[in-house]
């Protein structure tokens, strides 16, 4: 079933972009993310328009994806690329929470949500969940994760951003000031956080995705780019505060300017190189038989 909000966070819990440095005291007291406005911002997507790295992504979990999985589901399939990447197998369904994505999507697909999805226990041999759970808030995270075992009777195939800095992918909403994730990522996860998140599973294998060209700013200087002025710019999210799409422009001063050239330079050269994504395939185990069969 869908619903307009993702879910009501605890008392106190703040919203969206609560990991960021630099908002404004007034956005404490900010809503959380909206269905509506998630599949709005991604309604925004070039969906086609796929970098290189991304392409490899799709190439790799293609490969990784268990062969002997003959029914999958792809929970936030989007415009259906990774099912079209799954080979050739009988079943290969998705859901999503943009309409606007959906309609592109050549698989059958249904518009659900985590952490309810319209399926049986053990429905899919294989459930896929790429990019979306760093777009999920902290209080949704454990039910999320339990919501894919539960409708897979076998395998379950994540991937997310590999230990990101949420600070430095920080852009300023140009109509209220407050600091959000560009892309709207909530979270930031490594192999052992990953892992803990599918507990009674078996993680057959944890490892990077995409190539090694990602490198993780450290925190002194995405506070210095900030204490300049100096935000990200562009992504898709639009603002958890108040929902405005405009951001605060790139500083011209000259101080800016060489911060911006002197961290940009540090960044490269020292900052060790990494994938920008880690995928896991969790295994129910042998002796769990609360998984259904597949349809
Ligand atoms: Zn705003």
């Amino acid at each position: 079933m869908i619903t307009e909000q993702v879910s009501t966070p605890p008392q106190g819990e703040p919203a969206g972009a609560a990991r960021l440095e630099g908002q404004p005291a007034q956005s404490r007291r900010a809503q959380p993310y909206s269905l509506r406005q998630v599949a709005d911002d991604y309604g925004r997507l070039a969906w086609s328009d796929n970098t290189e790295k991304e392409e490899r992504r799709l190439r790799e979990l293609g490969e990784l994806a268990p062969a002997d999985a003959t029914t999958v589901l792809d929970v936030g399939c989007g415009d259906g690329q990774l099912l079209g990447r799954l080979g050739d197998r009988p079943l290969r369904i998705g859901c999503d929470i943009s309409p606007g994505a959906l309609a592109l999507c050549p698989f059958p697909a249904v518009r659900a949500a985590l952490p309810d999805l319209p399926f049986p226990d053990g429905s899919f041999e294989l459930v896929t969940c790429v990019e979306v759970l760093e777009h999920l808030p902290d209080w949704l995270q454990v039910a999320s994760c339990a919501e894919l075992m539960r409708v897979s009777a076998r395998y379950v195939l994540v991937a997310v951003p590999n230990q990101e800095s949420l600070p430095a992918g920080a852009a300023k909403c140009g109509a209220c000031g407050a600091a959000y994730h560009k892309w709207g990522h909530l979270q930031s996860y490594n192999g052992p956080r990953l892992r803990r998140l599918f507990p009674g599973w078996t993680c057959r294998w944890c490892r990077p995705l995409g190539p090694r060209d990602t490198r993780t700013a450290p925190a002194w200087m995405t506070r210095l780019r900030h204490a300049f002025a100096i935000w990200q710019q562009g992504g898709s999210a639009s603002c958890p505060h108040c929902g405005s799409c405009e951001q605060v422009a790139m500083p011209s001063t000259l101080a800016a300017r060489a911060v911006r050239k002197l961290t940009s330079v540090y960044h490269h050269q020292f900052v060790r190189a990494q994938s920008p994504w880690i995928a896991a395939l969790f295994v129910r185990p042998p002796s769990d038989v609360s998984g259904g069969q597949s349809p």
